[in-house]
C-alpha cells in the first residue's frame, strides 16, 4: 500500500487540525483528525473553517498592528490593508500561507494543510499509550471525512493493524460507495441526524436529507456500532413535531436500543466566522442551548429513545 501520497494527490487530504486528548468524540481518550471540506452548510455550524475543502487564511483583527507586511508579501494581491481596514479577497487567495509567515504579530492563521496518510498516521500513533489505557483511539471528523473515504480507509487500516480503535463522525451526506469503503475498518460511527423534515433540512443545511436517511438505514442494517447525534437548535429542530419525526425514524431502524446524543447549541464558532470575514448566520439565538437540550432529552426518553446530552 502506498501511503506516502507523494505522487498521488488522491492519497492526500487537507487536514485542519489533529487534536489529542479528546473525550467527546467516541469512547475513551481519542485523537481527532479534522478533515477540511463539507457537503453541507448548516446555519449553526461551529467550524466554518472546515466548510471549504481547500486551505484558507483567517484574520485575527485584535492582533493586527496594521503594518501591511502581509499585503506586501502576498503573491496574488489578495490582501488589502490601510486606514484601519484589512481584507482578504478569497476569490484571489490560494491559501498558500505566505502571509501567515510574513505577519510579525500572529494575526493571520492558516486553516488546513495537505497531508498524506503516512503523515497523519505518524501523528496519531504517538498517542497510542493513551488509547490503550482508556479504551480510546482515532476519530476521523470534519468537515466531512467521508468526502475522503479512501484516505480514511487507508488510515484506519493502519490503525487496525496497530490495534487502535477507529471512529467516524459524519453528517451522513455521502455516497453509498464512500460509506461502504470505510464500513469494515470502522469500530464506531457518530452519525448526525439534524432534521427529518426534507424541506427544512434543505433550507437550513443546503442539502436534501434523502442520502443521509438512506445511509442511516444502511448503517443500522449492517450491525455497525452507531450513536446518532443531533444538535439542538432552538426554534429550528426542537418542536414536538420534529422530536416525534426523529423518534419515529430511529424507532423504525430495527435497532434493539436506538441511541441519540443531543448536542446543545453554542456560539463558540463565532470568532472563526469573524476571522473568515463571514457574517455569523445565527445571531438571533441565545448563547446557550443546554437547558433546552435537557427538555428535549426528556421528550425523547418519553418516546423510548435512549437519549443523552453531551457535556
Ligand atoms: S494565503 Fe497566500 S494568496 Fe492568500 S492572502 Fe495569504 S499570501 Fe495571499
Ligand atoms: S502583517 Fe500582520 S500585523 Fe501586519 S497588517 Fe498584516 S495581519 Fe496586520
Amino acid at each position: 500500500m502506498d501511503i506516502t501520497g507523494e505522487n498521488n494527490p488522491a492519497r492526500t487530504a487537507v487536514i485542519v487540525n489533529i487534536q489529542g486528548f479528546s473525550l467527546h468524540d467516541g469512547p475513551g481518550i481519542r485523537t481527532v483528525v479534522f478533515f477540511k471540506g463539507c457537503p453541507l452548510s448548516c446555519r449553526w455550524c461551529a467550524n466554518p473553517e472546515t466548510l471549504s475543502a481547500e486551505p484558507q487564511v483567517g484574520f485575527l483583527e485584535t492582533l493586527c498592528a496594521g503594518c501591511g507586511g502581509c499585503a506586501a508579501a502576498c503573491p496574488n494581491g489578495a490582501i488589502r490593508t490601510g486606514e484601519g481596514d484589512h481584507r482578504v479577497d478569497y476569490a484571489r487567495c490560494t491559501g498558500c500561507g505566505v502571509c501567515v509567515e510574513a505577519c510579525p504579530d500572529g494575526a493571520l492563521v492558516r486553516y488546513g494543510e495537505r497531508m498524506t496518510v503516512a503523515e497523519v498516521w505518524d501523528e496519531v500513533r504517538r498517542d497510542r499509550i493513551f488509547y490503550r489505557s482508556s479504551g480510546g483511539g482515532v476519530t476521523a471528523s470534519g468537515g466531512e471525512p467521508l468526502l475522503r473515504a479512501g484516505f480514511v480507509r487507508e488510515l484506519f487500516e493502519l490503525c487496525r493493524e496497530g490495534g487502535i480503535d477507529t471512529c467516524i463522525e459524519t453528517c451522513g451526506y455521502a455516497s453509498r460507495e464512500a460509506l461502504g469503503e470505510v464500513l469494515s475498518v470502522t469500530d464506531h460511527f457518530l452519525f448526525d441526524l439534524k432534521l427529518i423534515d426534507p424541506a427544512r433540512h434543505r433550507a437550513h443545511t443546503g442539502r436534501e436529507n434523502g442520502p443521509i436517511l438512506e445511509n442511516a438505514r444502511l448503517l443500522a442494517k449492517s450491525g455497525a456500532d452507531v450513536l446518532f447525534r443531533q444538535p439542538v437548535i432552538p426554534g429550528l429542530n426542537d418542536s414536538p413535531d420534529d422530536i416525534e419525526a426523529t423518534a419515529a425514524f430511529l424507532s423504525g431502524l430495527g435497532l434493539e436500543t436506538p441511541r441519540l446524543e443531543l448536542m446543545p447549541y453554542h456560539k463558540l464558532g463565532q470568532s472563526k466566522y469573524r476571522a473568515l470575514g463571514i457574517k455569523y448566520p445565527m445571531d438571533e439565538l441565545g448563547p446557550d442551548g443546554h437547558e433546552r437540550a435537557e427538555q428535549v432529552q426528556k421528550a425523547y426518553l418519553d418516546r423510548g429513545i435512549h437519549c443523552t446530552v453531551s457535556r
